[in-house]
């Protein structure tokens, strides 16, 4: 789960993590008039789940109320990766000295969460990665034993060099990982984490947060009301928002084959052989291992909700799930539902004799075996688009 930056900000600024004022609006005047409350350079900043907003056109200066008036109006009839911006943030804009990144992550291979930091913040990490990989110096934490200290200064010191920023700095990276054991983050970033001249005067030079990017984990979001409280309704679209209240595991696709599964393994290898036949999946959908009708049910009609789909897989191993519940669903689903489009069942498994009868009665046709089934959906899916 992912959250918009004033969000992330938020968390940051209830850890300690220096961040600067921040509203949010969402008209041009209320721009202003926050503009006018800051009386200094504002930023005006595209509130939206997706990056990249600074190239998009999405964060601009300003000087004054006025010019911050006009740039909210401009950055509120933006769309950037497809989202139309409905928010920005009016923070004081601070003048950077040096863009650094620092981040968070999972390092599933390592078995160990990862710091990554960077002399060379401002860009796209993913473009540093490749294009200039040893200018990120990564340093494992492990998830529970916590920060080797000794081996957190050294790392430090190679990216922010005088003692009084690496001290800074430490302070940070340990509230990230506080931020990130406690919310069962599966990322914490800065970029910029930028050094800019002591708001309050004085000599020191300060690291300021000037983005923040949080991610949750999505299997532990359950555990933290604050968090759920935190999520947008923007982030999921109408068919997945459909899926989640229906207890459905379902994530929505761009292709035109609608595929209801049962199992996470077996959607996902499902999805493979549609692609290896030449066609191209709507969805990935696992009913669960349950024998539950209404299941079946609900995932036909999110399914058929999608006006991309173009014809309908269902592919069940009948284990824990039974096949004559998954054909009764089918056939209530039908009742309930006009469905329209070509739609090919495999059943195999757990009574799928009775599964296959069921359905037999019903004047429905059933494979056994995958491949089959596959050939024949793509088939149906590409005759219903020519
Ligand atoms: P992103 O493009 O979505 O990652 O949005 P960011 O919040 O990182 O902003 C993009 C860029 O805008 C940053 O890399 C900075 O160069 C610039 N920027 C953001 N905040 C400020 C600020 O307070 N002052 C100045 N001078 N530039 C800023
Ligand atoms: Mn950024």
């Amino acid at each position: 789960m992912n959250i918009h930056e004033y969000q992330g900000k938020e968390v940051f600024k209830e850890y300690g993590i220096p961040v600067n004022d921040q509203e949010i609006v969402s008209t041009p005047e209320a721009a202003r008039a926050a503009a006018q409350r800051m009386g200094t350079t504002v930023v005006v900043k595209a509130q939206v789940l997706v990056g990249g907003r600074g190239k998009a056109g999405g964060v601009k200066l300003a000087k004054t109320p006025e010019e911050a008036e006009a740039r909210a109006k401009e950055i509120l009839a933006l769309t950037i990766k497809g989202i139309p911006v409905e928010k920005v943030m009016i923070t004081p804009a601070s003048e950077i000295l040096r863009e650094y990144y620092m981040s968070i992550t999972v390092n599933r291979n390592d078995k160990n969460l990862l710091l990554m930091m960077s002399k060379a913040g401002g860009v796209d990490i993913e473009d540093l990665a490749v294009n200039r990989p040893e200018e990120i110096i990564r340093f494992p934490i492990h998830p529970t034993d916590g920060i080797d200290d000794n081996g957190l200064t050294r790392c430090l010191t190679e990216v922010f060099e005088t003692p009084s920023l690496v001290e800074q700095a430490k302070e940070v990276v340990e509230k990230l990982y506080k931020i990130f054991q406690e919310k069962d983050c599966s990322l914490v970033e800065i970029n910029p984490y930028a050094l800019c001249p002591n708001p309050n005067g004085g000599d020191e030079n300060v690291l300021m947060a000037l983005d923040a990017k949080v991610n949750f984990d999505d299997n532990a979001v359950f555990k933290h009301t604050e968090v759920e409280e935190m999520r947008n309704p923007e982030e999921l679209s109408a068919d997945e928002t459909a899926a989640k209240a229906a207890g459905l595991s379902f994530v929505s696709m761009d292709g035109y084959i609608g595929c209801m599964v049962n199992g996470a393994g077996l959607a996902m290898a499902t999805m493979d052989i549609i692609k290896l036949y030449g066609g191209d999946p709507a969805n990935f959908l696992d009913v669960g291992g349950s024998s539950n009708p209404q299941k079946v049910v609900d995932a036909l009609k999110i399914i058929t909700g999608n006006p991309k789909v173009k014809a309908i897989l269902i592919n069940i191993f009948g284990g824990i799930t039974r096949c004559d519940d998954i054909a009764n669903g089918i056939l209530e689903a039908m009742k309930q539902i006009s469905i329209d489009l070509p739609m090919v069942i495999r059943l195999i498994g757990t009574n799928d004799e009775e599964g296959i009868a069921i359905l037999k009665g019903a004047g429905l046709e059933s494979f056994s075996a995958l491949g089959d089934a596959v050939e024949k959906v793509v088939d149906a899916a590409k005759a219903a688009s020519a």
